[in-house]
């Protein structure tokens, strides 16, 4: 046992699978940013499970990195590339998704207008790829090298404010301006499949649902926990009246008081704005965070907590009774679950369980 971990529940990962799968026809599971931090490789490997059309990568790096890891399926890799980076991408066989005139003649300019790739389009994220009333410029390129998939991606999926259905109005009418319909269309996150019943599409690009983060009360399934975070007490104290904890001052005790030390901190991705401001759970207890977070170390108050050095605290997910959820933990400092998630630095090592 380490000092500071993370834990990944593989099994939760592929049940949560199973959920979006149901919902499409095909996934195409989004894997970027180390699987959102639980480890990319690991993710893909429980995926498996699900038989997924091909996964989803935000770099080059991270698709070398599946790559060489064996995964054979399609590989898709959403951010933009530039030129110099397209020779690899064709040498590892990915699929690079594509959005201007530009990027699609250096991809033709080295030969590879034939090989598989995808037509970024967007319909009102205004991130990247090209803007849904103009793809009828793109007309000639898509001729020559036909594109293999087309998509676009929601930027409110979790509200309901109308843009859902209009981004799918104009991705529908960008469609239509294509010579050809692409054998592959995809656009629903987390959030669009969450919501409906039934993909729309030929590939549905779940991410964050996958591991274990929910779409909100209007979600018709929620995900199973896949990530904890869990550390051990290294020291204990007895605080007296006025006594500081932390930088800055931002907690005097009161009264007299019992507070620990965990082994972890900012440097691991427990960000510093936790500090005095969400709690964590020992013995099947909450205990609050008292001062800042620092670096390398986090206090907590276990005054009325019967525990000890070496005891396991869980910061994040289940212990007895209770959980802290990567939600209500991210809700607590006003940070986006997304962040926190992917914050979690490779500091803390992985620990999965439930593998097969
Ligand atoms: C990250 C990403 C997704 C997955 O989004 P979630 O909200 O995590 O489900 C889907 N498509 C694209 C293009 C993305 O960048």
């Amino acid at each position: 046992m380490t000092r500071a971990w993370v834990e990944i529940d593989l099994g939760a990962l592929r049940r949560n699978g199973a959920v979006m799968a149901a919902r499409a026809a095909a996934l195409l599971p989004m894997i970027k940013a180390d699987g959102y931090g639980i480890g990319a490789v690991a993710a893909a490997r429980a995926l498996e499970s699900v038989s997924p059309w091909g996964f989803g990568v935000a770099t080059v790096e991270e698709g070398r990195e599946l790559r060489e890891s064996g995964v054979v399926r399609p590989i898709v890799v959403f951010t933009p590339t530039l030129a110099d980076e397209l020779a690899d991408i064709r040498a590892l066989r990915l699929t690079p998704a594509l959005g201007t005139a530009r990027q699609i003649e250096a991809w033709r300019a080295i030969g590879a207008g034939h090989q598989d790739w995808h037509l970024a389009i967007d319909t009102g994220m205004h991130r990247a790829g090209v803007h849904w009333d103009e793809v009828a410029a793109l007309r000639g390129l898509l001729e020559a090298s036909p594109p293999q998939g087309a998509f676009t991606h929601f930027h409110s999926a979790e509200l309901d404010d109308g843009s859902l259905a209009q981004q799918e109005r104009r991705f529908e009418h960008a469609l239509e301006q294509l010579p050809a319909r692409p054998a592959l269309l995809h656009t629903e996150n987390s959030a669009a499949l969450s919501r409906a019943t039934t993909s729309r599409w030929s590939l549905a690009r779940p991410g964050i649902f996958l591991y274990g983060v929910g779409s909100g009360p209007r979600a018709l399934v929620q995900p199973q926990s896949v990530v904890s975070l869990r550390a051990r007490i290294v020291e204990i104290h007895t605080l007296d009246d006025g006594d500081c904890v932390s930088y800055d001052a931002t907690h005097r005790i009161a009264g007299s008081r019992r507070i620990a030390t965990l082994p972890l901190g900012y440097a691991d991705g427990y960000r510093r704005v936790l500090g005095n401001r969400t709690q964590v759970l020992v013995a099947g207890r909450c205990a609050p965070v008292i001062g800042v977070v620092t670096m390398d170390m986090t206090m907590i108050d276990v005054t009325d907590i019967a525990c000890d050095v070496g005891d396991v605290v869980t910061l994040i997910g289940r212990d007895g009774e209770r959980e802290r959820s990567v939600e209500s933990v991210a809700h607590d400092g006003g940070l986006s679950p997304y962040e926190l998630l992917t914050g979690l630095q490779s500091r803390l090592p992985r620990v999965y369980v439930n593998a097969s």
